[in-house]
């Protein structure tokens, strides 16, 4: 009875051996993920990586793409190098609405877009996120590479779109953290349009009022009526006497009370 045994511990020993070994995978020693399948984990907690597979790396990391379609202002399909299509939300600007619903100066916004970038060869440059929660990638534009990782405020004004259509007036800024690389700087070319009265701010501003209340949490601010600034906690709560100091302070403009 002795050999049986000894047999049945050695299959026993190469079963648990065999099991060890197929629950590694071989290059990385690591346990592989079987809860999503081989699924990405959501964009949140993923680390930057400028160029999936299948991309074109451009200079300094960008990504080139093709623009097939313009949504709108701020929204564009575009083609990868694999023939991929992408959607790409511009970051840190918002153009008024023209598709469901239409803003003023909206057709306007989304025209220029489309007479600047249809069918034109442009560079994405990511910032923290590289979507967002409609799985749009979030990119800065750049016409011409900007031949560095920090370019110049000229190189900026004259090269990414996202900053021409703030100092066009065709945009507002909308600053979404953590996307917040040229954040500052996109504040300072609204206030530069506004005070030039061009494209959307040469729009009359109607009823005006005595305050406005910020939110600095959302970062938007409202009319001293609006109940979604009403709701602001107190402690997030900014107050501004006028409409111009809540723009060069970076906030965005409720969409509900359009103050
Ligand atoms: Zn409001």
């Amino acid at each position: 009875m002795h050999k049986p045994k000894i047999l049945a511990v050695l299959l026993v020993t190469l079963m648990l051996l065999a099991a060890g070994c197929a629950g590694r995978t071989p290059d990385t020693g690591q346990v592989p993920d079987t809860s999503g399948k081989g699924q990405k984990p959501p964009a949140q907690s993923q680390p930057v990586s400028p160029v999936e597979p299948g991309e074109e790396k451009g200079p300094a990391g960008l990504v080139a793409a093709t623009v097939t379609r313009v949504v709108d202002g701020d929204t564009l399909v575009v083609r990868l190098k694999d023939r991929k299509s992408e959607t790409v939300r511009l970051i840190g600007v918002n153009t008024p609405e023209s598709t469901r619903e239409v803003e003023p100066y909206g057709k306007e916004a989304s025209a220029y877009t489309r007479s600047r970038l249809d069918g034109r060869r442009i560079w994405l440059e990511r910032d923290v996120q590289e979507r967002d929660h409609y799985g749009r990638i979030l990119a800065y534009v750049w016409l011409e590479p900007p031949g560095g990782v920090n370019p110049a405020e000229d190189v900026i004004r004259s090269r990414m779109f996202n900053a021409e259509l703030l100092l066009k007036g065709y945009a507002q800024v909308m600053t979404v953290p953590p996307n917040v690389k040229y954040a500052d700087l996109f504040v300072q070319l609204q206030r530069e349009a506004r005070e030039k009265k061009r494209g959307l701010w040469g729009l009359e501003v109607k009823d005006r009022e005595p305050y406005y209340i910020g939110n600095a949490r959302s970062r938007k601010f409202h009319r001293p009526d609006c109940e979604y600034g009403r709701q602001t906690a107190p402690g997030n709560r900014v107050r501004f006497a006028t409409r111009e100091e809540a723009l060069d302070a970076g906030y965005e403009p409720c969409n509900a009370c359009k103050p």
